[in-house]
């Protein structure tokens, strides 16, 4: 059960059918397009969705609002030392932030950056750099338990091979976001420390969230088993040289990003480069309240009831889901369930977006919103036109924000869920009538096709009227 106490409530709507439906043919059918107070039950994104604590609300109270030197500053930079390690901290506004400032000073043009997978923001920033991302995933040669590790076999083949010489920095993104909130092993940083000892490479942590890797660590490595997850984190920060995050996932706060190194000299290039374009080193486009708000965050995070109950909550909600009949990824992590909507609907091929119809069809039945992570945010144009180079997989995304829905919001989001898959073969298919840009999901307007015949009815004929979706 939640490990806390409900203190202050906030409504939630509930939508007509009508009016759904109306709100998603307004937004163009894209989700991120249908604003919040159109929605019953979001599990969009775990990021800046959290719920403060009591003792995040008082300390946002004291915070120290002073432009240099601010307490707050120094409560941040005292939690954050004793949990990293890392003498050097420097806050930032949110993850992307730190991560163009970190990387644009690390890497220069012609550089290899290596991950277990970079986060699409990362990739942008190292590209930024005029480097290179690779991603080598260890998902072939090691899938469950640490579905989030780097393939060691082909880091080292890569390190050793002609272009070694131009691998800047190693990233182990902990827990590994792009391969479905997957954990990285303590085994795998610590060979990944090695080879980059023998290199001579950076080896740096996307921690955004580190303190659910180091709770699956403890869960699924028998050798970690009982461990404070606080004492796991802390060993994994000792094995690297140094991090960034995103605090709006781990921080368990609305907005924070971080920096923490133990090179001194590269801090120093990073706070030039961030009072030109955050602000001053001790705030970093943040609040003085945000620093202590994130301060308490980080200390809160590592509560092993927390991470127990947001760790069974993820699984009990897939067994859920999957009761409900969707094809739901196991093992499940601690953030997101991930669905294959290509299991779900074969009826639909890739170009036709079929983890945005599964997604759209969960709005319309109950306003549940999720996240469509297939073809529409993966896919690219097709060069010449013809059908969009479909994405790897056709996944829907039901994120967790921490601390806000109970477990009797999941239990709608299941139900709600039973009736979708419950019509799966009449559930329309998508395309893409206006996009621009590499994140074209954020903004693109789409149209649903004819709705597939439903067993036992012919299909709608060519000179039928476009009916709604649903
Ligand atoms: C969210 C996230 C980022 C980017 O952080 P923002 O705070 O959204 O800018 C980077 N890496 C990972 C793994 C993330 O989850």
């Amino acid at each position: 059960m939640e490990p806390f106490r409900i203190k202050a409530v906030e409504p939630i709507p509930f939508p007509s059918l009508l009016e759904r439906r109306r709100m998603l043919s307004d937004a163009g059918f894209n989700l991120f397009r249908v604003p919040a107070r159109a929605i019953t039950i979001d599990l969009l994104t775990d990021s800046g969705t959290s719920a403060m604590s009591a003792a995040q609300w008082a300390a946002l109270m004291t915070g120290d609002e002073s432009y240099a030197g601010a307490r707050s500053y120094e409560r941040f930079e005292t939690v954050v030392r004793e949990l990293t390690g890392y003498p050097e901290v420097i806050p930032a506004h949110q993850g992307r932030a730190a991560e163009r400032i970190l990387l644009g000073r690390l890497l220069r043009p012609g550089d290899v950056s290596v991950a277990n997978t970079h986060f699409d923001t990362t990739r942008a920033s190292v590209e930024a750099a005029g480097a290179v991302a690779v991603d080598l995933p260890a998902e072939h040669d090691a899938p469950a338990p640490f579905g989030g590790d780097i393939s060691v076999p082909a880091l080292r083949e890569l390190l050793s091979g002609p272009d070694g010489a131009r691998v800047r920095c190693v990233v182990l993104t902990v827990t590994n976001n792009a391969g479905g909130g997957q954990p990285v092993s303590m085994d795998n940083v610590t060979a990944v420390r090695r080879l980059c000892d023998r290199h001579g490479v950076t080896l740096l942590l996307d921690a955004s969230r580190f303190a659910e890797n180091a709770y699956l660590i403890t869960e699924r490595d028998p050798a970690h088993a009982g461990r404070p997850p606080r004492d796991v984190a802390r060993e994994v920060f000792a094995l690297a040289d140094g991090c960034w995050a995103s605090l709006k996932k781990d921080g368990v706060a609305n907005i924070g990003g971080l920096i923490a190194l133990r090179d001194a000299e590269l801090a120093r290039r990073c706070r030039d480069q961030l009072i030109e374009v955050e602000g001053f080193p001790t705030y970093g486009g943040l609040a003085g309240r945000d620093l202590d708000v994130l301060a308490q965050g980080l200390l809160e995070v590592t509560d092993p009831d927390y991470l127990r109950y947001r760790a069974q909550t993820a699984r009990w909600f897939g067994d859920r889901l999957a009761e409900a009949g969707l094809p739901v990824l196991q093992p499940t992590g601690c953030h997101a369930v991930y669905v294959d909507a290509a299991a779900l609907l074969p009826h639909v091929p890739p170009h036709r977006l079929p983890a945005t119809a599964l997604a759209n069809e969960l709005y319309l039945a109950g306003a549940v919103r999720v996240s469509e992570l297939g073809t529409l945010v993966f896919g690219r144009p097709h060069p010449d036109g013809g059908d969009d180079l479909p994405a790897p997989r056709e996944l829907v995304r039901f994120a967790l924000p921490r601390r806000v829905y109970t477990k009797s919001h999941l239990e709608y989001v299941a139900e709600t869920a039973g009736t979708v898959v419950a019509k799966a073969a009449e559930i329309p298919d998508y395309r893409i009538v206006e996009q621009t840009g590499p994140l074209r999901h954020f903004t693109a307007v789409l149209a649903p096709g004819e709705p597939a015949a439903p067993p036992g009815r012919p299909a709608p004929g060519p000179s039928s009227p476009r009916p709604g979706p649903g």
